[in-house]
């Protein structure tokens, strides 16, 4: 008796129609797969510095009382953030990394037959979490890289329910200036929420990057009652292995995401890690000033080599092989070095890089001017 196995065909139309997400090459695949033991990994935007001292003692002293359940209220978390921020622990919503946070965002507020905007070469989460819960996602024409904030505002129908904006925006680096950002907000219709997705706030904040236009959003959040603005502590508190983001926003939007949440969608040891690494100021401090000065070495290496970059202040930089940036890509895995092709994004011919330590950066440089001589 032949079992019935298409399941393809009573899927979801819109699950049916995704494409996974497609992350950074782990180290270990290419060690297995190339024999190469001392690789360097530029792919994932994740923190060089490793994990904090002070979050790794914490998360040792919680390991030992696993067998419960995490506190599903994230308390002492949520207050403390609250204090950092300046906002009320109402407005915060914690999730399994900020990926999580932006899925329940698109649980809440969008379905079938609603759509959902974003930009070309943006965030690759915004579409799949779109389209996992039926609605269709519109990526509206990019400008130079960025958000073409006059486009997206045009695109907005009787349809739209929700609006994705990433500042800066991963992978291409590219950041909407403060008064741009707001004047956009000021004119979506008040029922839709519009997400500003700052993974990468505490990067762009940091003077040396030379954004000074670069805005808090959270600082509009009171202003705004559709404003949502989620950050991680999967970057610059390089936390990316435990999973903890968050959102901020009006309290009734947090009520409705904590409808949708899984009781218990942050574990214990990001809790306390969160906790630890929130007061360990010297680690983010680190990390920002390493990362400037990271960005710099990586920017004057590809003016040394002759090639393009797009403009970042992030924790990665976009650079314009001028070829099939796959080749590349796979050229440099065979030199031990894992970056991230991008053509999935839309972007064939660049590759994005994250800012490493010192000699990473430097092995990288040298690895990329063998690869393009070489072909
Ligand atoms: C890395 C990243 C995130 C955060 O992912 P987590 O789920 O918090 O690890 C969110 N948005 C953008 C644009 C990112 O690049």
């Amino acid at each position: 008796m032949s079992r019935f196995s298409d399941f393809e065909s009573v899927a979801q139309p819109g699950v049916r129609a995704l494409t996974p997400y497609l992350p950074g090459k782990p180290l270990s695949e290419l060690e297995r797969e190339f024999g190469i033991t001392d690789a360097v990994k530029l792919a994932s935007n994740e923190n060089p510095l490793g994990f904090s001292p002070q979050a790794l003692a914490a998360v040792e002293r919680a390991a030992r009382d696993l067998a419960r359940y995490p506190d599903g209220g994230c308390f002492e978390l949520k207050a403390a953030l609250a204090r950092r921020l300046g906002v009320a622990a109402e407005q915060i919503t914690l999730g399994n990394g900020s990926n999580d946070v932006l899925e329940l965002i698109a649980r809440a507020f969008a379905g079938s037959g609603d759509e959902v905007i974003f930009s070309e070469h943006a965030f690759a989460v915004y579409p799949i979490a779109a389209q996992a819960v039926g609605a269709t996602g519109v990526s509206v024409p990019a400008k130079d890289w960025g958000h073409d904030l006059a486009a997206m505002a045009a695109a907005i129908g009787p349809r739209t329910r929700l609006i994705f904006i990433a500042n800066p925006n991963n992978p291409t680096g590219t950041w909407l200036k403060s008064d741009e950002l707001q004047a956009f907000i000021e004119q979506v219709p008040e029922r839709i929420p519009v997400v500003v997705d700052e993974a990468y706030f505490e990067y762009a904040r940091y003077p040396a990057m030379g954004a000074a236009d670069y805005p808090d959003a959270l600082a509009w959040v009171e202003r705004y009652p559709n404003l949502i603005v989620t950050r991680t502590f999967s970057k610059a508190y390089g936390l990316a292995g435990l999973r903890l983001g968050y959102s901020v926003s009006h309290r009734a939007i947090a009520g409705l995401l904590n409808r949708v949440r899984q009781p218990f969608n942050v574990n214990t040891l990001a809790q306390v890690a969160a906790l630890a690494v929130l007061e360990d100021a010297d680690y983010l401090q680190r990390g920002v000033q390493l990362n400037a000065a990271g960005m710099q070495q990586l920017t004057r290496g590809f003016e040394a080599l002759g090639l393009p970059y797009i403009p970042s202040i992030g924790n990665f930089v976009c650079v314009e092989v001028g070829r099939s940036g796959v080749e590349v890509y796979n050229a440099l895995l065979r030199e031990g070095v894992i970056v991230r092709p991008v053509a999935n994004y839309g972007m064939p011919r660049h590759l994005r890089v994250s800012i490493g330590l010192e000699p990473e950066n430097a092995r990288f440089l040298t690895a990329l001017g063998k690869v393009l001589a070489a072909c």
